[in-house]
């Protein structure tokens, strides 16, 4: 059994799949708190559903193509969640998972593109990315800063640097936060941290990063939910 929140068929938003139609099954829980957190709602509750249940679900909605695991934590229902990916994966999927990198991603079947954030400073939660995930990491994964302030920014410059993520990882994105509260408008004054900013600091220090946009939150009203 795994603790879901939501199955439901969108648009991927972020990363280097942004764009693409894209399956999506939202775990529930989270042992985080960011401050500029979009996905309060995973924090408490969601429906017990066998993974054949799960799986049928998916199918239903699309029987092939990219199908993401986020949340919430996905990884904190790893033992059930790991052989539910590799069955996604035999069936023909393309898998992504959405993970906060504090759990250890060790056991992630090595097709599962990992897409793992690195929590900067501003994010409240600092420190909480795993090392040793550093080792678990392919040229097929992804790593992501969401960056709120100048602070942050040096961070994830600092980090990117110092471990070398452009030669270990597919894509290093820089993604400015959106403000948790942000509903109505859909653009960049919702950022705590403006992207041309962003991308003038990227350029000027010489980075070989990907500058993301959350684009669903471009696309629909930032607050809604399920996209
Ligand atoms: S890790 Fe993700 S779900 Fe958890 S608090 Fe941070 S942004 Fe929210």
């Amino acid at each position: 059994m795994l603790s879901i929140i939501e199955i439901y068929r969108s648009i991927q938003g972020e990363s280097s799949f942004a764009g693409l139609p894209c399956t999506f099954v939202r775990l529930a829980g989270c042992n985080l708190r960011c401050t500029w957190c979009d996905s309060e709602y995973t924090f408490s509750g969601g429906k017990k559903m066998e993974a054949d249940a799960i799986f049928a679900e998916v199918q239903r909605l699309s029987p092939n193509g990219l199908a993401e695991i986020t949340g919430g934590e996905p990884m904190l229902q790893e033992r059930e969640l790991v052989p539910f990916m590799q069955r996604l994966i035999d069936s023909g999927y393309q898998v992504l998972i959405e993970t906060s990198g504090e759990r250890p991603l060790a056991n992630v079947p090595r097709q599962v593109h990992k897409i793992v954030d690195v929590k900067c400073p501003d994010s409240g939660e600092g420190d909480s990315f795993n090392l040793d995930n550093l080792n678990a990491l392919t040229n097929n994964d992804e790593i992501k800063f969401v960056i709120a302030t100048q602070r942050d920014y040096d961070f994830a410059r600092d980090f990117t640097r110092q471990h070398r993520l452009e030669q270990k990882v597919n894509s290093v994105i820089f993604s400015p936060a959106f403000r948790k509260d942000a509903t109505g408008a859909r653009d960049a004054s919702h950022c705590l941290i403006s992207p041309c900013q962003v991308a003038d600091m990227i350029v000027k220090d010489g980075l070989n990063v990907r500058l993301g946009l959350q684009i669903h939150k471009f696309i629909w009203d930032p607050a809604t939910k399920g996209v």
